[in-house]
């Protein structure tokens, strides 16, 4: 059951032009939002930040992109769908106007999609996931900024596929330098010697779950080379999709689920809950509409 939000009321699955601009050449941008059920009903988690960083999109894109609408698209999408923990899509694209690359005056849509959370990683967010390095490479923050523009996720799409052919879960991305960078739909970090470390890369996503695990764990961020990773004690991935995810395997190194990265966890699924009452703030009340 999915629940669609369209300019500015629900819709059905509505028609958009087949010369759709965001068809033809990926001019968009979207977001992936968590609703999670909490004692005091569904509550959204951090869609101010996930906005924001949608307003950073608009801006590089020269879109304008209405971000008041779309929050009232995430709570009217919530509320119709009936749903207590769900994903949120909201998308804005360039439509009609023309197929130039000029894209000054064309038609901004803007949508909510509310459907059923479903993992991306299965069962792997509990057992761990198999995690291949990819001979693609990231693109690079010179080439298209790190935001979250639809066409990028080609570049995601491509690693992913070489990966699972090669019979693992995710692709980890590394720069031309050696230094990590970002999986496919999330951030990295490591533990070593019990200390937590956030890999920061100039072309990773600003991730919202990689600023929260580093508040919920104290973890220094800084750049990280490939070798340092590979002799890791434990590894894990964030995402609002992933939320903590440890990582069993790199290429030919097993490693086990951590107990550091299984107490970040349980951290995490408590403050995306409501159940951490220190970052209550986090949470967006998406009962309010509720009629
Ligand atoms: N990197 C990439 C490429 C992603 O698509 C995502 C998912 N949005 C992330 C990292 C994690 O970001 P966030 O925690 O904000 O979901």
């Amino acid at each position: 059951m999915m629940t669609i939000w369209m300019d500015g009321h629900l819709a059905g699955e509505e028609g958009v032009s087949p010369l759709a601009h965001g068809l033809h050449y990926g001019t968009g941008l979207f977001e992936g939002i968590r609703v999670y059920p909490t004692t005091e009903g569904p509550a959204i988690f951090r869609l101010e930040d996930h906005l924001q960083r949608m307003g950073r999109g608009a801006e590089a894109l020269g879109m304008a992109v209405d971000l008041n609408l779309l929050h009232r698209g995430c709570l009217e999408a919530v509320a119709a769908s009936g749903l207590e923990a769900a994903y949120l899509r909201p998308l804005a694209f360039y439509e009609t106007g023309g197929l130039g690359l000029d894209v000054a005056g064309l038609k901004v849509r803007h949508l909510v999609a509310a459907m059923p959370w479903k993992n991306h990683l299965g069962e792997g967010e509990q057992r761990g996931i198999s995690v291949r390095t990819s001979p693609f490479r990231r693109v690079s923050r010179e080439a298209i900024p790190p935001l979250k523009l639809c066409g990028i996720y080609v570049n995601s799409i491509l690693a992913k596929l070489e990966a699972t052919r090669a019979g693992f879960e995710e692709a980890l991305f590394v720069d031309v330098e050696g230094q990590v960078v970002e999986c496919t739909g999330e951030n990295v970090f490591f533990v070593k010697d019990g200390r937590v470390v956030a890999v920061e890369s100039p072309h990773a996503l600003p991730g919202i779950t990689r600023e929260t695990v580093m508040t919920l764990s104290g973890a220094v961020s800084r750049p990280v080379p490939l070798e340092e990773l590979r002799d890791a004690d434990e590894i894990f991935v964030t995402g609002t999709s992933a939320e903590v995810t440890p990582v069993r395997q790199l290429d030919d190194r097993e490693l086990g689920v951590g107990p550091v990265t299984l107490a970040l966890r349980s951290a995490y699924l408590d403050a995306v809950h409501g159940r951490d009452e220190a970052h209550r703030g986090w949470l967006t009340p998406a009962f309010q509409v509720w009629v």
